[in-house]
């Protein structure tokens, strides 16, 4: 199939390539546009016909639901059979805005769209160019993120275009996403409002609004746990290569294992921050991603940084954990999911892997 790219300027309202894309929404086929979190692989959330192909194109599984993208904050009310006061109040503080909100379904929503659940999810995003191309379409629009299932998140168009070229009827190019992690996902019809994947708007930002807010205990990676969001159970954010993440004071001896690893033989890959990056010296098989010191950069840059070791291919990567405050919450289920959560501590003096597997060869001493 062939793939329009149509590059969209923010300082103008688009019509014209609206316009064209809506009608290619309304005929039943997928475009990818940018959001404030990531790109979204869209198509007509109303049309199952057109739902199905977004999982066609990325390979998703059928198991895990899609978000259905609104541009006014009352268009929710077709789509659900009720909402109640948590509903209410996130939707008046953090819409639009990285906040996805799980609600009861409404019959007019395709079984495709919610993968069978009597809940649906419903998103207003904040970004001009989102809410311009969704209000063109006159319909909620379905949509995960614009990559392969399993791969980082898209944050720039080339990244969309790499996974979906040939795959969807078009690509509109915003430039890149400024908070670069999935929206936050809440579940509001639970009796406590859960955490079901963190991201932009914070736990403290919604424990600040309601009160008691839960964290999907399932988000820990204990496999004793099923998670509330279907799509919270599939490998994601994975590079190709290897990946062992640093948490707690294993973080310190990230140096001492990239120099192991380098006298090993391996190629490298190394995901810190700046201070950290400093004390690791130059080596021709060294694959160095540093990030400035805030998380909001930390954000924006990480799906591209995973992305960038697919291009770069080490051997295997090491990666430092940051603090779960804040933005670190989402940081750190990001990292954690593309390690397979082969997450590294220090027990004791001695490193450990978490779930029962066997420590990589350069890390025994
Ligand atoms: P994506 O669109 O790829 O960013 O993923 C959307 C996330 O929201 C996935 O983790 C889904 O499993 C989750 N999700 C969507 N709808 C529901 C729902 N009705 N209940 C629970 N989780 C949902
Ligand atoms: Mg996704």
């Amino acid at each position: 199939m062939q793939t329009f790219y149509w590059k969209l300027q923010k300082s103008s309202d688009n019509q014209e390539i609206n316009t064209r894309a809506a009608r290619l929404i309304k005929q039943g086929e997928v475009v990818a546009f940018p959001t404030e979190t990531v790109y979204g692989l869209g198509a007509d959330g109303l049309n199952p016909t057109a739902v199905a192909k977004i999982f066609a194109a990325k390979g998703r599984p059928n198991d895990n639901p899609l978000i259905l993208h609104i541009a006014r904050q009352e268009d929710i009310l077709p789509l659900t059979t009720g909402l109640n006061a948590n509903a209410r109040k996130l939707m008046e503080k953090f819409w639009p805005g990285p906040l996805t909100l799980i609600v009861e379904k409404a019959a007019v929503v395709p079984d495709a769209v919610s993968a069978g659940l009597p809940t649906v999810a419903v998103r207003f995003p904040s970004n001009k160019l989102a809410q311009d191309f969704i209000k063109a379409c006159g319909c909620p629009i379905a949509a995960p993120s614009a990559n392969i299932s399993g791969r980082p998140s898209p944050t720039n168009a080339q990244d969309v275009l790499e996974d979906m070229q040939g795959k969807v009827a078009a690509v509109l190019d915003g430039g890149s996403c400024g908070i670069g992690l999935e929206s936050t996902v809440v579940d509001t019809t639970s009796p406590v409002p859960t955490i079901c994947r963190p991201g932009g708007v914070t736990y403290e930002m919604l424990t600040e609004a309601l009160g008691a807010v839960e964290i999907d205990p399932a988000l820990q990676g204990d496999k004793n746990f099923k998670p509330k969001a279907p799509g919270m159970k599939y490998r994601h954010y994975a590079p190709k290569e290897p990946v062992y993440l640093l948490e707690g004071e294993a973080v310190g001896l990230l140096p001492q294992l990239t120099a192991r690893a380098l006298a090993a033989g391996l190629k490298v890959g190394v995901l810190c921050g700046a201070e950290l990056a400093q004390k690791i010296p130059a080596h021709d098989k060294l694959l160095l991603s540093s990030w400035g010191d805030s998380l909001e950069r930390l954000a924006g840059d990480l799906f591209y940084l995973l992305r960038d070791f697919d291009r770069t291919r080490p051997d295997v990567i090491l990666a430092a954990g940051v603090s779960e405050e804040g933005l670190g919450l989402a940081i750190m289920n990001r990292l954690r999911k593309a390690a397979g959560y082969q997450i590294v501590t220090l027990e004791n003096g001695a490193l450990h892997l978490k779930n029962d597997k066997h420590l990589p060869e350069f890390m025994i001493q």
